[in-house]
């Protein structure tokens, strides 16, 4: 069966995109720890991030990279941090945080959006891609 993110990646179940290439796919996270939260996907369904090739990784992180850029350029930070837990959906994903502090990244209650909101924070990424 599908994971959650693949049915994203099909337009099954609708996101906030903000980029994507042959191999990986960026969108928001529903549940921001701050305005430009953005998890980056293999297109290619894998569980566990470090079961992922090598080369394959290495692709995967340098287009988080430039996710990452253009999300610091749209919500100027110290720096995007990078996080991966994965226990909650089975397809490996990495989470892009602009982090004002380290207290960025251990709130409960993030930033609450509506679909207006959302969609203005995806723009604001893709015009720096
Ligand atoms: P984890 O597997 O612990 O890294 O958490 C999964 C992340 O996916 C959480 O931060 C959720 O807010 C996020 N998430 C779950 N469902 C969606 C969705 N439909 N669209 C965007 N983000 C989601």
């Amino acid at each position: 069966m599908a994971t959650l993110f693949t049915k994203i990646i099909n337009g099954e179940i609708p996101c906030y995109k903000v980029a994507e290439n042959e191999e990986f796919f960026a969108f928001l996270d529903i549940n921001p720890k701050a305005k430009g939260h953005t998890l980056v996907i293999p297109k290619r369904e894998v569980d566990y991030l470090f079961d992922m090739e090598d080369d394959e990784l290495a692709r995967m992180m340098a287009f988080a990279k430039k996710i990452a850029a253009a999300i610091r350029k749209a919500f100027p930070c110290p720096k995007v941090g990078i996080a991966v837990l994965g226990l909650e959906v089975p397809h490996a994903h990495i989470h892009l945080i602009p982090l004002e502090s380290e207290a960025t990244f251990y709130v409960k209650e993030g930033v609450q959006l509506n679909g207006k909101e959302f969609e203005e924070v995806a723009a604001a990424i893709k015009k720096y891609l």
